[in-house]
């Protein structure tokens, strides 16, 4: 029997990137995915029958992690199309980069709405549905250990912001027995970050293994989070960054 049979997962942005390669991977271990995405319905399309070829049942969900509403009903939808929820993964993100001065108010709000309130209003919403073993597990950024360049203040405020969230809901969770943690990627080629992108050299120095991550290797350590061997681990942030922090 696979580690994850029998149990569901919710990935929010899990049309591209490393959200995808987690939806793979979760469904690999045996589990049901559902995955939200904001306009790429095409791509969400092509994961659910990555999904559906492993054996698993999949769900696409259009939901604008800006939108409250949105959020809150998709994770309802999911327990209630799967017929439950045991993980659900915080990765959907924007990635703001520019100079202070230039930082507009709607572009501020959005950016705290989609990479700080959605993820703790999914788990807000999550937690009605987990029973005991149930995994809530954050995307962070090897930002919020290290910023390196200029203009990320406001990506590495939001990402930072879910350090204390896992650490609060942890407690908050833990009597439960629902565990609550961060995964860091470092460098990920994704189309947010490619590895052939113009910043890439300059990154890979920031390495101490010299290389962008694939999103498959994130994903591996979301997995083992989700799993049995991951549940004494609770309101731990683990850095998947190719030694970017060190
Ligand atoms: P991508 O840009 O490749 O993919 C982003 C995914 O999130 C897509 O599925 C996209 O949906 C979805 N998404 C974006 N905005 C929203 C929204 N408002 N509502 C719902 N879904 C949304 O990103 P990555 O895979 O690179 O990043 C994934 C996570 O990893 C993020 O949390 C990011 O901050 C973090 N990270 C990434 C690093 C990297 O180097 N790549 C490094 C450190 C952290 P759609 O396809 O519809 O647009």
């Amino acid at each position: 029997m696979k580690r994850l049979e029998g149990h569901v997962a919710l990935v929010t942005g899990g049309s591209r990137g490393i959200g995808a390669a987690v939806a793979i991977r979760l469904a690999e271990e045996g589990a049901d995915v559902a995955l939200t995405y904001e306009r790429n319905a095409e791509r969400a399309g092509q994961v659910v029958k990555q999904v559906e070829a492993l054996g698993r049942r999949a769900l696409a969900i259009r939901a604008d992690s800006a939108d409250p509403a949105a959020v809150r009903a998709a994770v309802d939808e999911t327990a209630a199309t799967l017929g439950r929820l045991d993980i659900l993964v915080n990765n959907a993100a924007v990635f703001p980069m520019g100079p202070l001065e230039e930082l507009e108010l709607g572009l501020l709000d959005r950016t705290l709405a989609v990479n700080v309130r959605a993820p703790l209003l999914a788990a807000q919403a999550a937690v009605r549905h987990m029973t005991e073993g149930g995994r809530i597990i954050g995307i962070g950024s090897n930002v919020a250990e290290r910023v390196v360049f200029p203009g990320l203040a406001l990506y590495a405020a939001s990402k930072t912001a879910q350090v204390g969230m896992v650490k609060g809901l942890a407690r908050e969770l833990g009597p439960r027995g629902i565990t609550v943690n961060l995964v860091h990627p470092g460098p990920t080629d994704t189309d947010a970050n490619p590895a052939e992108g113009p910043f890439a050299e300059t990154v890979n120095g920031f390495t101490a293994l010299g290389r962008y991550a694939e999103p498959a290797e994130i994903a591996a350590t979301v997995a083992y989070l989700a799993g049995p061997d991951g549940r004494y681990v609770t309101g731990a942030a683990i850095s998947v960054d190719g030694g970017f922090a060190a």
